[in-house]
């Protein structure tokens, strides 16, 4: 039975265009007016299936009812427990609807609540994407040396955008990056994302990056920090696929900048500025240790001096002196991914009988800034869910698109709001 279908708003009746009753009774979103898309041929509808779960709830692969596209479905379950839970993705939902970018998954559709009475989840539609990195690492398929950097550009290429809004992603790793069967990659997971802080006074979590990626002025209790901490997974996951194993694995927060130091040395009192007390005098307090930056060439026979030297520019301890995504992507390093990705990967240049007409801009920032003064004046788990209620309703205005609801009949949906699934069915890249 599918999960997802569109809804009449007046009657609140579910119809599945193209669909016989049986297999309306399949799939998880429907969509409302018969009259509005054409029929779908039943055959070529693939049962709806998770594809992966975790902290956040399950994804599945569903069909869009409207077109037959496949597309994931992610259910954020719980949203309005508490007031910072329900900020948090209201947060995130706003961010998804903002995102226009090929390295940035970005919510297609939010499926339409019934009645606000009952708004406990909320359901987003985003393109399905395949695999991840971190599974592409640790599987046993070879990394050639365009994979690293098709993969590296297009890190660097979301990431910048992403800062240009003034958004810290916070949270960057293997998995959070999704890849497809063509190798396009693209940033996901913004449940730790957050506007900028311009003001230094002002503290920010330190609650924030997975610990193997996490850079070490959060490592050492700094209350401001700036996109350079995205920097600095970035250049974790780059000797990860150099490497094929992770950079700095340590059990605690303290292991993990031992970790770091035994690799970068001991930093300078000027390079430790930003961090609390505590930590600064614990490290300036231990043995000194030299640089052994050098080691980096042993990862593989693909670092290579461009690799290494762009790399040594991300593992850089003070966060002001490491680099931005922009210097980043004007490495030479970047040339040949750049080259791969507009020939025949992205969708900003077209192929032409003429040959292939170039994009001006490769890698273009956003427009707008994201503006987070939505939230600011959020006093209550109420109010968050009454915005957020009128917020999925407006983005439908002028859309001239069905709106999808969950088709609650459907056995799936059954099996997806009641358990999560014990195995990943998500297909290898190199499958
Ligand atoms: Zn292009």
């Amino acid at each position: 039975m599918a999960v997802v279908g569109a809804r009449s708003n007046r009657h609140n009746i579910m119809a599945f265009p193209g669909m016989t009753a049986a297999t309306s009774q399949q799939a998880i979103i429907a969509a409302t007016q018969t009259f509005y898309h054409p029929p779908i041929s039943t055959q070529d509808i693939q049962p709806d299936r998770p594809i992966g779960y975790g902290a956040f709830g399950v994804v599945w692969s569903v069909t869009d009812p409207r077109d037959g596209r496949r597309v994931a479905l992610k259910k954020m379950p719980n949203v309005f427990q508490n007031l910072v839970s329900s900020k948090r993705v209201y947060r995130e939902i706003k961010m998804l609807c903002f995102f226009k970018h090929e390295n940035v998954l970005s919510a297609l559709d939010i499926l339409q609540p019934h009645n606000i009475d009952f708004f406990q989840e909320i359901y987003v539609i985003t393109e399905l994407m395949q695999t991840d990195l971190h599974k592409i690492i640790v599987s046993p398929q070879p990394l050639t040396a365009d994979h690293v950097k098709v993969f590296l550009y297009q890190i660097l290429r979301g990431l910048k955008y992403l800062h240009s809004a003034n958004i810290l992603h916070r949270d960057i790793k293997p998995g959070n990056l999704l890849v497809n069967s063509n190798c396009v990659l693209k940033i996901c997971d913004f449940g730790l994302a957050r506007v900028q802080e311009l003001d230094e006074n002002k503290h920010m979590t330190q609650e924030v990056v997975t610990q193997y990626y996490r850079a070490p002025e959060l490592l050492m209790g700094a209350s401001h920090y700036s996109s350079s901490v995205d920097i600095w997974s970035v250049g974790c996951i780059f000797a990860e696929l150099l490497g094929r194993r992770i950079l700095f694995q340590a059990q605690t927060p303290i292991q993990q900048l031992e970790l770091i130091t035994d690799l970068l040395g001991t930093p300078s009192e000027d390079d430790t500025k930003t961090a609390c007390h505590g930590a600064r005098s614990h490290i300036l307090r231990r043995p000194h240790k030299a640089n052994s930056m050098a080691a980096l060439y042993t990862l593989s026979s693909q670092a290579t001096h461009e690799a290494v030297h762009l790399l040594c520019q991300m593992l850089v301890f003070n966060p002001d002196k490491r680099i931005s995504c922009a210097d980043a992507l004007s490495h030479p390093y970047m040339d040949e991914g750049r080259l791969r990705y507009h020939s025949c990967m992205c969708r900003c240049c077209q192929t032409t009988p003429a040959g292939r007409q170039y994009i001006a801009d490769f890698e273009p920032v956003s427009p707008h800034v994201f503006d987070d003064c939505f939230e600011k004046d959020l006093t209550s788990v109420h109010q968050v869910k009454d915005r957020l209620y009128q917020f999925i309703f407006e983005r439908y205005k002028g859309l001239y698109r069905m709106p999808l609801c969950i088709n609650p009949h459907s056995a799936a949906f059954k099996s997806f709001t009641r358990e999560f699934p014990q195995n990943s069915h998500i297909i290898s890249l190199y499958k």
